[in-house]
C-alpha cells in the first residue's frame, strides 16, 4: 500500500541539522504515526514520503522554510507562569505553551515571579534538517482518524 492522503504511516526517523549530530530520533522508541494529508508533519517530509511503501528506507534534506520555517526576530512574549505544566522553568530550556492554535514548542528567555518570557519561533525554526526514515508500516486510516485529522492508538493520540 502506498503513502497518500488519509492513510497512516508509522515509521522510524533520525532528524539533524545538517552534517551534525543527531537532534532526535524514534530509535528506542516505538514508531512515529502520522496521519497523511492533514499537515501533523513538515511539508518537506510529508512530501518526500509520498507514494512509498512499507520496508522503505530514505534520506531527505528538507530546507527551513519546509521544515519548521525561518526564524522570525521579535517573535517574544510574555505569558503567565500557570499557562506552563512544567514544574521548573529555566532559560533556554524548551516547554510546550497551549495556544488557541493548539499545543507549541517554545523556548524560555526568561523566568519572573509570575510570568515568563518566550521565544515563539519553533526550537528548530531557521535550521536545515536531514531526515533518515524507515517506512514501517502503511495502513488506511479510519473514518474517525480522518475527521479529527490524526492518527489513534499506538505512536498516535490516545483518547
Ligand atoms: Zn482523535
Amino acid at each position: 500500500m502506498k503513502i497518500e492522503k488519509d492513510r497512516v504511516v508509522l515509521f522510524h526517523y533520525t532528524v539533524s541539522e545538517a552534517g551534525q549530530e543527531p537532534l532526535e530520533s524514534s530509535e528506542g522508541r516505538g514508531p512515529l504515526a502520522i496521519l497523511i494529508g492533514h499537515g501533523n508533519i513538515i511539508p518537506g517530509l510529508e512530501n518526500a514520503m509520498e507514494g512509498r511503501e512499507a520496508g522503505e528506507k530514505f534520506e531527505v534534506d528538507v530546507a527551513a522554510a519546509d521544515a519548521y520555517g525561518v526564524r522570525q526576530d521579535g517573535l517574544t512574549q510574555r505569558v503567565p507562569k500557570k499557562y506552563f505544566k512544567d514544574a521548573r522553568l529555566e532559560p533556554g530550556m524548551q516547554a510546550v505553551l497551549p495556544t488557541n492554535f493548539g499545543p507549541r514548542a517554545v523556548t524560555i528567555l526568561k523566568v519572573g515571579m509570575s510570568v515568563v518570557d518566550v521565544d515563539l519561533n519553533h526550537p528548530m525554526a531557521g535550521k536545515d534538517l536531514h531526515f533518515a526514515v524507515e517506512i514501517v508500516e502503511v495502513r488506511e486510516a479510519s473514518a474517525e482518524e480522518v475527521e479529527h485529522g490524526h492518527v489513534h492508538g499506538d505512536g498516535g493520540h490516545q483518547h
